[in-house]
């Protein structure tokens, strides 16, 4: 017997941790259904929770919904206190209605005629500069110390193949010029809407007039940045002309409300290795009630990212049933639409020792696009920070659902930069193993038609038993997963 032990201990250290996969337990994937995927799915993304917007009511509700379904599914709290709830204080800045914009006497009605693009409060008064479709060159040739610079928007040098173009063209001109007349000292930035940016404008005024949001320790205070405008097109015969002068004052408040973190768990039965933890991240809210697509105006979100949250509610059932060695955390992110909020604080103040997360399997929009196809971001360098881990999700894949993985989102130069876009991000930048799955982005993503019956359930019940059995192998190898050395993302 003993030198049966010590020939499994010696396969285990010339193959490493795989090779003992072979000898753990069986997952129990057959806890998994795509009934209870599909039943909870529509709950969590129906009208009734309007969108789950962080900083409101409804990821409040949704969030005791949640909880109350993570209790059902056999989870013990693992938030503060007892309880399953991590509450964290959103900082939201926010422009307000006595902000004021004037051309010599033409006085401009906010959000009508003006966009207010840059949450600030500053009082400028300055001459116009018009610059047109302005390059690089002529702003360095012009002076523009203490003046207003006018530039007409053009897609000149930005990159229209993205995701969401209309509603990111207006920031994407924006960063195109904000830095270099903030070198030469510009007062402001007014920018003249093209046909694109008209088009993106009832798109973009939702986020503008509701303002920007942080953490403590993360933008949670603003200051007297250069302000940036837009305003319509026919301005620009006007704008041309007028030697008249900039006179405007922005004014933004700054409030605090919660948002929440709901964690449960589900205890490992080994005495040593419980104390040890396999990470479920996802997140529960989303973008609320915003501009209408045809008669409809709720986001639900049932993709982004109710998909992953009850996949983990599956997983969480299956581990009940059969719990692993290691104990399985289920973290569901408060926040995530707003900058990936709730995990940064999380990882930030995890409520188990952050040397106890073995690995984090985040999961974002699981439940679209073609059923055979997958992508694991951060399993390719500069975003891979675990061989072992990576390895182990392929091992998964190959046992389980067999996705042809995709190679493209994971690479640098992808326009998307998706792996910087959700919550394994924060802990993967701490050094803890890290990925990321997903079905990536379709045509619906953030618009009302992310809806319940545009999910594919039997997709959603591959990926989700491709996360779970990654989890059960993580849970049950006696050996951690190592991270790499020298890690180091390109943003
Ligand atoms: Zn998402």
């Amino acid at each position: 017997m003993k030198n049966k032990i010590l020939l499994v201990c010696s396969l285990l250290i010339v193959n490493g941790s795989v090779s003992l996969a072979q000898v753990i337990k069986k997952p129990l994937v057959g806890a998994i259904t795509t009934e209870d995927l599909k039943t909870d799915l529509y709950q969590m993304a129906g009208d009734h929770f309007n969108g789950r917007e962080a900083g409101t009511l409804d990821e409040l509700k949704v969030s005791m919904w949640l909880a109350k379904k993570a209790e059902a599914a056999g989870m013990v709290p693992a938030g503060d206190d007892g309880t399953f709830f991590q509450f964290f204080d959103l900082y939201r800045h926010q422009v307000t209605s006595n902000t004021n914009f004037k051309i010599g006497q033409k006085s401009y009605d906010l959000w009508k005629e003006v966009l207010v693009a840059e949450t600030t409060n500053v009082k400028v008064d300055a001459p116009l500069v018009y610059l047109g479709i302005a390059t690089k060159e002529q702003i360095e040739a012009t002076d523009i110390k203490g003046k207003a610079v006018v530039i007409l928007a053009s897609q000149e040098g930005i990159a229209n193949d993205i995701s969401l173009f209309d509603r990111r063209y207006p920031g994407l001109v924006r960063t195109k010029y904000y830095d270099l007349l903030v070198k030469y000292g510009a007062a402001a930035l007014i920018i003249v809407a093209d046909s694109d940016a008209e088009k993106s404008w009832s798109q973009v005024e939702p986020q503008m007039t509701r303002g920007i949001y942080g953490i403590e320790g993360l933008r949670d205070k603003i200051g007297a940045t250069m302000p940036v405008f837009w305003l319509h097109g026919d301005q620009l015969e006007f704008l041309k002309n007028t030697k008249e002068m900039l006179s405007t004052q922005v004014f933004s408040e700054t409030y605090k409300y919660p948002s929440v973190n709901v964690v449960g768990k589900i205890e490992g039965t080994d005495p040593k290795l419980k104390n040890e933890y396999v990470l479920f991240s996802g997140h529960q809210d989303h973008d609320g009630v915003r501009q209408k697509y045809g008669q409809d105006s709720i986001y639900n979100g049932a993709d982004d990212n109710a998909s992953t949250c009850v996949a983990m509610l599956a997983i969480a059932r299956a581990f009940k049933k059969q719990p692993g060695k290691r104990s399985a955390l289920f973290v569901f992110h408060g926040s995530e639409e707003r900058g990936l909020l709730g995990s940064r604080w999380y990882s930030a103040h995890p409520t188990v020792a952050e040397s106890a997360i073995v690995a984090v399997l985040n999961g974002d929009m699981i439940g679209r696009n073609d059923i055979n196809q997958a992508a694991l971001l951060g399993s390719s360098s500069p975003h891979e920070n675990s061989s072992d881990l990576v390895n182990i999700a392929k091992k998964a894949n190959e046992e389980g659902p067999k996705f042809d993985l995709d190679k493209l989102w994971d690479k640098p130069e992808h326009p998307e930069y998706f792996f910087f876009r959700s919550d394994h991000l924060p802990y993967a930048r701490k050094g803890i193993p890290s990925v990321f799955f997903t079905s990536v982005l379709h045509s619906q993503y953030h618009t009302p038609m992310d809806e319940s019956e545009n999910i594919d359930y039997l997709k959603l019940h591959k990926m989700t038993e491709w996360i779970y059995r990654t989890g059960w192998m993580l849970s049950n190898d006696p050996i951690r997963p190592k991270t790499l050395p020298n890690v180091k993302f390109e943003r």
